[in-house]
């Protein structure tokens, strides 16, 4: 029988998490869902130096907003635990000893003064990146080129030391990338990285094959930077003899600036006005803060959508899928190799969609909260009319108070080039017998406010195009909007009569 697939995201707590972060847990999380496997949540923070106070916290509400939820996390053991790397320092060094006793690594005493040394003298010596590698290490102070017992006397006299790998000198190494294809890479360009630092602490690349391995995780399924990594990664697995159970990588294509010219930063998106992360994010230092989308009005469900097709389609023109159908529909194989373009408009274009989709209740309660926040009682069954003739015009939740300001407030200014185009004796003459045809109605709705302003535009033998942008204007302050007869009904006849004579009394010096 096959192993269960298990899959794991695996943040390094240093910041908030990044859009194109959110979405390779998003591509882990679908694959575990599509496969009946578990999704892990590892939090990466071996770095001490690199930690930031409140970014695993973070990482927990941003993926709880979008509802990618993990199987294990530090919050949610599976027997694998502990899920924070600085809480495994002990399983580390014992595998870093094995690789010490089999001359599979080695100490080394350089100083960062003796590294920049070395580099120096290669790059005087035209070397284009310089490494600490087979060539250079027999030149450097570590338990190569010393003798056993002067490197057990640094040890014990308690000298700061590193644990590196020792990569063969000329060896070819292969992996089979699911999404790449075939990499291979010659042992000679890999350095000599470091396994365990000084502080005892393993760097990123021991500890995440060991973990990889003792969380018997079967893919691994992230950022295409780190495909350089990858030959490294298998070396390791090799010298541990984990080789048989090695997780199969899958390197996701990089998420491009909008125009193409490089990889999405954040940068970027403050150029361009739009979120680099999912949440609010306030940096602890700088207090600068970063708006997040959900903060943005931009839904989980359009987010969700949008980033699953950053990188992955379903082979079909098919746009809207919801988690589920994404979970249905998802591969590894349809993961594309070449990098995509952020488009912001796609965003908000899912975005609109999903608004579209709900009900005029869900909608109603984003617009009451607005409402109530700026002290207006109005009821439900109003909210309801009025979202219901927004929502094919907003974009986010906050834009049904925005763009329907004139079904609470009558205008406060009127637009001034219909004002000059189309404010005239006829629109006036309209809009006062239109007016008194309201004032004689009990209830209004949509087809009624049709008719009696039809009646009224004929009685005095004009044509409604002629007029209708006057009467929108004298209603609403604006030219364009929803269906006029609709925003009618909806504020009533007194209001609308109300509305009407303000607009003569302000507009009469425009009268031609
Ligand atoms: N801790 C790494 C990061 O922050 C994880 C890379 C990996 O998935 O192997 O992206």
């Amino acid at each position: 029988m096959e192993n269960k697939v298990r899959v794991r995201f695996a943040p390094s707590p240093t910041g908030p998490l990044h859009i194109g972060g959110v979405r390779t847990a998003l591509y882990n999380y679908l694959y575990a869902r599509k496969m009946g496997g578990d999704f892990v949540l590892r939090i990466e923070d071996t770095d001490q130096s690199r930690y930031v106070p409140g970014a695993e916290a973070y990482i927990f509400e941003a993926l709880k907003w979008l509802g990618i939820t993990p199987d294990e996390s530090p919050q949610q053991d599976g027997g694998f635990g502990p899920y924070r790397q600085s809480e495994r320092k002990e399983m580390y060094r014992q595998y870093a000893d094995k690789l010490l006793e089999e001359g599979k690594a080695y100490y080394a005493f350089d100083t960062q003064e003796e590294l920049t040394a070395m580099r120096e003298r290669l790059k005087a010596a035209r070397v284009v990146s310089p490494q600490y590698n087979a060539v250079t290490r027999t030149s450097m102070k570590n338990s190569l080129t010393l003798p056993q017992d002067k490197v057990q006397a640094r040890i014990n006299s308690g000298e700061p030391y590193v644990i590196r790998i020792k990569v063969p000198h000329k060896e070819e190494i292969r992996l089979n990338d699911q999404i790449r294809g075939w990499v291979m890479v010659h042992s000679a360009s890999l350095d000599d990285k470091v396994l365990l630092k000084s502080d005892g602490m393993p760097t990123y690349h021991l500890a995440n094959i060991v973990d990889d391995h003792l969380m018997k995780i079967t893919h691994v399924i992230r950022g295409e930077e780190w495909l350089p990594s990858a030959p490294l990664h298998v070396l390791l697995y090799q010298y541990l003899g984990w080789e048989d159970t090695m997780p199969t990588f899958a390197h996701l294509p990089l998420i491009l600036k909008p125009d193409g010219n490089g990889k999405l930063s954040k940068r970027d998106a403050d150029k361009n006005g739009f979120p680099i992360f999912p949440l609010n994010w306030e940096d602890p230092t700088t207090k600068e803060l970063n708006v997040g989308y959900k903060e943005s009005g931009y839904l989980p469900e359009a987010m969700i959508n949008f980033l699953a097709f950053l990188g992955w389609n379903p082979g079909t023109h098919e746009e809207m899928f919801s988690l589920e159908a994404l979970i249905e529909a998802f591969s590894i194989q349809r993961i594309g190799k070449s990098g995509t373009k952020f488009d912001i408009q796609k965003a908000r274009w899912f975005n609109q969609q999903y608004i579209k989709q709900k009900s005029n209740t869900e909608l109603a309660a984003y617009l009451k909260d607005d409402v109530h926040q700026n002290g207006i009682e109005a009821e439900q069954g109003m909210l309801e009319q009025i979202v219901e003739q927004l929502k094919e015009r907003v974009t986010y939740p906050g834009d049904f108070w925005k763009e329907g300001q004139y079904f609470f407030f009558p205008p406060k200014q009127y637009d001034v080039k219909v004002v000059s185009k189309k404010w005239n004796e006829d629109a006036v003459a309209v809009l006062l017998r239109f007016k008194e045809k309201l004032s004689e109605q009990r209830a209004l709705d949509g087809d009624l406010v049709r008719s009696l302003f039809q009646e009224s535009v004929e009685e005095l033998s004009l044509k409604p195009g002629k007029v209708m942008q006057a009467v929108r204007v004298a209603i609403t302050g604006v030219g364009a909007g929803p269906d006029l007869m609709q925003i009618i009904a909806i504020l009533g006849a007194s209001e609308v009569a109300h509305r009407i004579d303000q607009a003569i009394d302000q507009l009469s010096t425009h009268v031609s």
